[in-house]
């Protein structure tokens, strides 16, 4: 039966001399692999809409629940992300992630408008600060995960717009200082347990409040408008830590990529 459908190419394996397996992110069928054949010739009929970073259509002969490659056409690529090492290393770790979170044959059609626009904007706003790029995606795809951390009021009083919060990054919640003060005193009292040793066990990161505002628009924004905010450049740094930190930590997996990603803040006109 052949299938046809649109998506992202996220991944790729070589499958023998000449044939490869693509991961393709789609909104009908999630995720999935399909056989290439021919793919690994330079020239191959469908070089230019099979490769990483291709959004095509696709035309897939499907048996048995396997896909084979019957005919493919380049809708949009986002090659323009290779001009510098931060944005391609960037880019390859937003794909690694949607490829990590997506499910074979579960319908995800909100992941891949995230990861489409993320590229899109990555590839056409040179001028974007990509930390903020980069935190951003990370709460949002956490978000449509079902890993959103509650991040609108303390969690011990309730208080919705304290001076300073922490983000529990294991609890996914905030507290603010007063309760912070006493889960300390409380946890002291009962573990004798020195107050940094409390946060970093715990991976309690204080939040300033413009801070909190970001990670609260990177949650809940339009998406088309998810990458419409600033922050000031001295807090871009608490912003970034905290949004990686809780990512890697909820999804209990470290993306080897982000070992070889050091951005920095970009550069001034
Ligand atoms: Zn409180």
């Amino acid at each position: 039966m052949l299938v046809t459908v649109r998506g992202l190419v996220v991944g790729e394996v070589v499958a023998s001399d000449n044939a490869k397996y693509i991961h393709v992110l789609t909104a009908e069928r999630g995720k999935l692999s399909a056989l290439v054949r021919g793919a690994v010739r330079l020239r191959g009929r469908f070089t230019s809409s099979t490769q990483v970073f291709c959004y095509s259509e696709f035309v897939l002969y499907e048996r048995n629940g396997k896909y084979t490659l019957d005919d493919a056409s380049l809708i949009e690529n986002y090659f323009s992300l290779c001009r510098d090492y931060d944005t391609l290393t960037l880019a390859s770790y937003i794909i690694s992630a949607a490829d990590y979170l997506s499910v074979d044959e579960q319908p995800d059609a909100e992941l891949l408008r995230l990861t489409l626009n993320t590229l899109w904007a990555l590839s056409h706003r040179e001028k974007l600060d990509r930390r903020l790029v980069k935190g951003a995606f990370e709460m949002r795809a956490a978000g449509l995960s079902g890993l959103a951390p509650d991040l609108t009021a303390c969690r011990g009083c309730g208080k919705r717009e304290p001076d300073r919060a922490y983000l529990s990054v294991m609890d996914g919640c905030i507290y603010c200082p007063d309760c912070m003060a006493e889960r300390e005193l409380r946890s002291r009292a009962e573990n004798d347990i020195r107050v940094d040793e409390l946060r970093t066990a715990q991976i309690l990161l204080p939040l300033e409040p413009p801070v909190l505002m970001a990670m609260r628009y990177s949650l809940y924004s339009e998406m088309g408008k998810l990458y419409s905010f600033s922050l000031d450049g001295k807090l871009v740094p608490e912003f970034a830590a905290a949004c990686e930190k809780y990512f890697e930590n909820q999804l209990d997996h470290h993306f080897p990529v982000l070992d070889m990603l050091n951005l920095s803040p970009p550069e001034k006109d």
